[in-house]
């Protein structure tokens, strides 16, 4: 029995769960009820597994919505599994959808064979936070269209519901933009002869990974980085610098000076132009400008950027950056979005309705005291806790697992505000066959701090669990890192 206890495997922990007597025998004789999910249960009982189940008279899987569900989150459910059946009820299809991923998580399907045992338990669980991201940075490596839907599918698999696509760099502009064809014409590869490299999205390919995405309850919000980190946007349109280039798309890391130059007022109508392609495609309610690390060198030294700041009563460059967020988010917020940025964004007055995706260390008190005074809502992404582009040995488990949204002084203050906490992948030094190596297994400390109540959180118990979770991730085919 003990390798079938269910507190040895699940990660993010349930709320509330108990271990119950006996099994359920599932083999491919088994059949699912019919529900908006039951397409997805079967493909992924098939794939974990082998089974080949279907659907039938009287199924011994029962997938139910229940709006009246005694669970306090949209996104709670309830799972069953006794010796005659398994029943998930969620409170909304994404509800029943997590449930679908716990069971799958359960010891005994990892197993594999010709009938597995799944151990008899009750499951009541629901997330602590709305919003539970990860993140990919898809320019400084470009990652093929399958890896992103699989990238997806393991968020899923983690109870996650935002995948944040970070689409435009320096070194590569991966979106296709019609009315601007040049943007990925020539932005969306660097260097040349053999190390020429690059790649973008089609728009079509886009709309098929929304899709895929939805189909798992997964909010996809794109992320234009303006003003700064946009040298490749400016290598094909240099008119919308400061100085009017020419520039070449980046080959190399670090804070880039070339920026959109916000004292033109052609430059709001290529962006706005570019917002309206990417606001038409992407659903989500959010919409992320970036907005982060801006060198003010070019600004300072242009007559145009110089001339605006005098005549819109701006103090300095950090001002005219504010004029540029506020500007560019009063665009999105009139078209029914919400504008995301980077902390950065908090330099400058900006609007109260912007959220701040913070990502400076968690400690620093100076920013975060402007983010509580100022009244924006807040995505935790802090680099110390959620950069799983850095070494295991400097953002352990231990520490993605210490994650504390925000300081304990601001916490009344901040208790409506917190919209939730995003890992972040980005990918100077990870090209795509890297990625699993550095999301796992710290996505897994990350999962249980978005979606576990503190007071059921438990390092020693997170560790032993992981442990015996590789076997599981060994079934997925995930190359993990170092578990440490
Ligand atoms: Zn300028």
């Amino acid at each position: 029995m003990t390798d079938l206890s269910i507190e040895k495997g699940l990660i993010p922990l349930p709320q509330i769960m108990e271990q119950r007597e006996g099994f359920f025998v599932l083999n491919s004789s088994a059949t699912v009820s019919p529900s908006p999910v039951t397409g997805y249960l079967l493909a992924a009982i098939a794939k974990q597994t082998g089974l080949d189940l279907g659907t039938g008279e009287n199924p011994e899987i029962q997938l139910v919505i229940d709006p009246d569900l005694d669970v306090p989150h949209q996104e709670g459910y309830v799972l069953e599994v006794a010796p005659v059946s398994i029943i998930i009820r969620g409170k909304s299809e994404s509800g029943l959808f997590h449930g679908i991923q716990t069971l799958r998580k359960l010891p005994g399907p990892e197993k594999g064979g010709d009938s597995i045992k799944i151990p008899a338990c009750f499951i009541r669980d629901w997330p602590v936070y709305s919003f539970r991201g990860m993140h990919l940075d898809c320019c400084r490596h470009f990652m093929d269209l399958d890896f992103i839907k699989r990238y997806i599918d393991l968020i899923a698999l983690y109870n996650m519901n935002v995948f944040h696509w970070h689409l435009t760099e320096d070194q590569g502009w991966r979106i296709e933009i019609k009315k601007y064809p040049k943007l990925t014409g020539k932005g969306a590869y660097r260097g040349s002869g053999e190390n020429r490299y690059g790649g973008y999205y089609t728009q079509d390919e886009i709309r098929e990974v929304i899709a895929y995405a939805r189909d798992r309850y997964i909010e996809v919000i794109p992320e234009i980085d303006i003003p700064g980190h946009a040298t490749a946007a400016l290598a094909a349109y240099p008119e919308y610098s400061c100085t009017g280039g020419p520039f070449e798309v980046s080959t190399h890391w670090g804070i880039h000076t070339t920026n959109f130059c916000p004292g033109k007022e052609e430059t709001f109508t290529f962006l706005q132009g570019i917002l309206d392609e990417v606001m038409a495609l992407f659903p989500s309610r959010y919409i992320h400008i970036g907005a982060d690390e801006v060198k003010k060198d070019m600004w300072k030294k242009c007559p145009a950027c110089q001339k605006r700041i005098r005549e819109s009563g701006l103090k300095d460059e950090f001002e005219l950056q504010g004029y540029f967020v506020n500007r560019m988010a009063n665009y999105i917020i009139g078209k029914n979005r919400i504008p995301v940025g980077w902390n950065e964004i908090l330099e400058s007055s900006i609007d109260p309705s912007i959220i701040v995706q913070f990502w400076y260390p968690a400690d620093d008190a100076r920013i975060f005291q402007t983010l509580v005074g100022n009244g924006n809502k807040l995505i935790a992404s802090y680099v110390s806790h959620c950069y799983f582009d850095l070494p295991a040995e400097k953002v352990d488990l231990r520490k993605v697992y210490s994650l504390k949204p925000v300081p304990e002084e601001h916490k009344m203050v901040m208790k409506d505000r917190v919209l939730g906490i995003e890992g972040e992948m980005w990918t100077e030094y990870a090209p795509q066959d890297t990625i699993d190596s550095k999301v796992f297994p710290r996505i897994l400390a990350l999962s249980e701090v978005q979606w576990t109540d503190e007071g059921k959180r438990d390092f020693d118990s997170f560790r032993s669990r992981v442990e015996t979770h590789l076997k599981f991730l060994d079934t997925m085919g995930v190359n993990y890192g170092p578990i440490i």
